[in-house]
């Protein structure tokens, strides 16, 4: 296994000192020689392999190069040795001699993946170069099926290959490449020195998803929606793998098209992958959709309308709800009992279906109130609730305030959906928001005097009884500390 770490600096002092840093973490450094202004002559500070790029703007690169400058570095400039490498475009192949079995030979296209994919690979493999390196652009998480397929091609004819889908949707080729026999897999240094869409700092890929430790046995898990970079799940369930020493990874999957995906990725039946899927988490905006795909839904799911866990089972996809038993446990282990109670949920989503089920469950009083109430009305009717509009609410005569929108987070991280006037006379607010833990609406809250719960209780509990329908182990006590304890 060999991570990469890419190094792009504008000065040798600022290279030399990204380079120490880097060492910590890489087993070989790419130093992307395009970026310098100064003229790197000799790299004899170097204990591990070094991959010398020096590429053209239309292939990523930091500056507008002709052919003949091209050509002219790589002849009479570019550093030689024995830990080190080149790596060049396709075009040059037939321009320079050096040393081929330390030359990486690569292709890239920063739009999507070309037509002619098995072409360029063919014409990149053509050339005596030790290495080819063929990086597309995912424009969707499809767009990773025809790199794997390159990986398995490459493999089964005996050629080195290093194929990468860059963006977010890609990140899958990323941590699973090498497993799957890609010659290495590049990292950031951090997460401000990406140099190249979509590459995952390299603490991350080491230490959160262990690149290392995944092969063909390993169990893969991973969260499907949209936006999906911003979650904690693959921290909490690549933590509780490691803990339960479980041979698993779980990743995130940017996927627009849940029914393609699906199609074309998960289900046994018809996927064009072969690849150890054993769960899926859904989030928004696929808990419904993925409905469709499926082939039984626990009936407690089907009467909540949504699904946010699937297993795969054999040939078969089975779909459950975790969200509402993690919704309601923080609740029942604060409150005996919720029967009667008043309770209040703002926002009509994914999240507030879970709610509202588990509430009448529990035979609490539910009225929910939303920013466009006819757009909840036939959510409000399928429940036998009542709904009303949220501008001018007053929350005064509730025992439970719950919010189940994202104001709060994210691109709405200072807004709150209720005031400290609207709240003052509520006995408890329960923001579902995890991210940050500290909601405004919850310092609003504690400012009306209301007891206060936040989203990160709900978050473990549900993601632990995910785990447990994965791997038939539930969280113990330590896990469940150590993942809040490290997402807090
Ligand atoms: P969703 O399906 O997208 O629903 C969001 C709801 O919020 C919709 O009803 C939407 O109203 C409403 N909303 C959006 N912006 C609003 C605004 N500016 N003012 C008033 N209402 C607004 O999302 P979801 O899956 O239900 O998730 C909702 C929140 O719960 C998210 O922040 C999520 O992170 C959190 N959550 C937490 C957990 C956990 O484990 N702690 C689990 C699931 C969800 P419209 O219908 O009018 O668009």
């Amino acid at each position: 296994m060999k991570v990469c770490v890419s190094v792009c600096e504008r000065n040798l002092e600022a290279l030399w000192s990204t380079c120490e840093r880097a060492t910590e973490w890489a087993d070989f450094i790419e130093l992307r020689l395009d970026c310098l202004d100064e003229t790197l002559e000799k790299l004899s500070e170097f204990d591990r392999p070094v991959i010398l790029t020096f590429r053209p703007s239309e292939q990523g690169g930091h500056r507008d190069l002709t052919l003949e400058e091209r050509q002219c570095f790589w002849n009479s400039t570019a550093p030689h040795g024995e830990t080190i490498w080149w790596d060049v475009e396709g075009d040059l192949v037939h321009d320079l001699n050096p040393d081929w079995s330390r030359v990486i030979v690569s292709h890239h296209d920063f739009n999507g993946v070309p037509k002619d994919l098995e072409q360029i690979y063919e014409r990149l493999a053509s050339s005596p170069a030790a290495v080819i390196k063929i990086s597309v652009q995912a424009n969707d998480i499809l767009d990773c099926l025809p790199i794997f397929q390159l990986l398995d091609r490459a493999r089964s004819e005996g050629r080195e290959v290093i194929a990468i889908a860059m963006a977010n949707a890609g990140i899958a080729t990323r941590v699973l490449g090498p497993s799957r026999g890609s010659f290495l897999t590049y990292g950031a240094l951090d997460d401000q020195n990406a140099t190249a869409p979509g590459q995952i700092n390299v603490r991350q890929l080491r230490s959160l998803y262990h690149v290392d430790t995944i092969d063909h046995e390993t169990m893969i898990c991973g969260l499907v929606g949209l936006p999906v970079m911003h979650s904690v799940s693959p921290l909490i369930h690549n933590t509780a793998f490691v803990e339960e020493g479980i041979n698993g990874v779980y990743l995130p999957f940017e996927v627009h098209d849940a029914s393609q995906f699906f199609k074309h990725m998960v289900h046994p039946r018809t996927r064009e992958l072969s690849w150890n899927l054993r769960g899926l988490s859904i989030t928004a905006p696929h808990k419904q959709t993925v409905m469709e795909c499926l082939d039984w839904i626990e009936p407690d799911a089907k009467e909540i309308g949504a699904v946010n866990t699937v297993v795969v089972e054999n040939d078969r996809l089975l779909g459950y709800n975790t969200d509402a038993a993690g919704f309601i446990d923080p609740l029942l282990k604060r409150f005996k009992t919720l029967h009667g109670a008043r309770v209040a949920i703002i926002g009509a989503g994914g999240a507030a279906r879970a709610a509202i089920w588990a509430l009448k469950k529990q035979q609490a009083a539910v009225t929910l109130f939303a920013r466009n109430p006819a757009k909840a009305q036939p959510l409000a009717e399928l429940f036998g609730i009542s709904c009303t509009s949220l501008s001018d609410a007053s929350f005064a005569h509730y025992d439970l305030v719950i919010n189940a929108t994202p104001l709060g987070s994210g691109a709405h991280i200072d807004q709150s959906p209720a005031t400290r006037e609207q709240l003052t006379g509520a006995r408890c607010v329960y923001d579902l928001i995890y991210n940050p833990r500290d909601t405004r609406l919850l310092r609003e809250a504690n400012k009306a005097g209301c007891e206060t719960l936040d989203g990160l209780e709900m978050l473990v509990a549900q993601a632990g009884l995910q785990f447990e329908l994965w791997t038939g182990k539930s969280f113990s006590e330590r896990i469940s500390k150590l993942i809040t304890d490290s997402t807090s």
